[in-house]
């Protein structure tokens, strides 16, 4: 069974997110989401329970998917759950540099595992979770952006931070 894990903060999940878990879910037998988080570092808009709930609702039409959370090294998660392949979306140049970096160090932490990219699609290549969360701080309108049921959700969020 070939497993993959898609990391990332996800903060909120966005159309940019879900076409590439749906386009990994084709391709891999099994696909974890998870919330990557660092507690020291972490400000974010929502906290992580919120944002697997959000994971859960939007990925609930895809049967493969799984989502969890996890603190801690990638590498570490990986060799914990048994997965060799990592999945991650790529949009622009800016992304590329990162990924590129990040990829090469954990191929030099453990050669075992690859990390696979996936191209973003060209009608979300502007999407993302900081621009949804700027947008949504000033009471924009996030149709585009992110699945019905997240629209609800960050907006009831930010009216209750008001
Ligand atoms: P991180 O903080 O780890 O970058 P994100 O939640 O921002 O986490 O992104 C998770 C993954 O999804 C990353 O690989 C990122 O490049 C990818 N991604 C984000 N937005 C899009 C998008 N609109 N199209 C394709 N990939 C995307």
């Amino acid at each position: 069974m070939r497993r993959a894990v898609c990391p990332g903060s996800f903060d909120p999940v966005t159309l940019g997110h879900i076409d590439i878990f749906q386009r990994a879910a084709a391709i891999f037998d099994e696909l974890i989401v998870s919330v990557f988080f660092n507690p020291g570092k972490e400000k974010a808009m929502f906290s992580v329970e919120d944002r697997v709930e959000m994971l859960k609702k939007a990925t609930a039409h895809i049967p493969n998917v799984k989502v969890t959370s996890f603190s801690g090294l990638l590498n570490e998660f990986c060799a914990r759950e048994k997965v060799p392949f990592i999945v991650r979306g790529l949009r622009a140049f800016t992304d590329f540099e990162y990924e590129f970096q990040r990829a090469l160090l954990i191929k030099s932490i453990d050669n075992n595992l690859e990390t696979v990219f996936i191209m973003t699609n060209a009608k979300y290549s502007f999407v993302s979770s900081s621009g949804v969360r700027e947008l949504a701080t000033f009471g924009g309108c996030l149709k585009d952006l992110v699945p019905p049921c997240i629209e609800e959700h960050v907006s009831k969020h930010v009216s209750s931070k008001i």
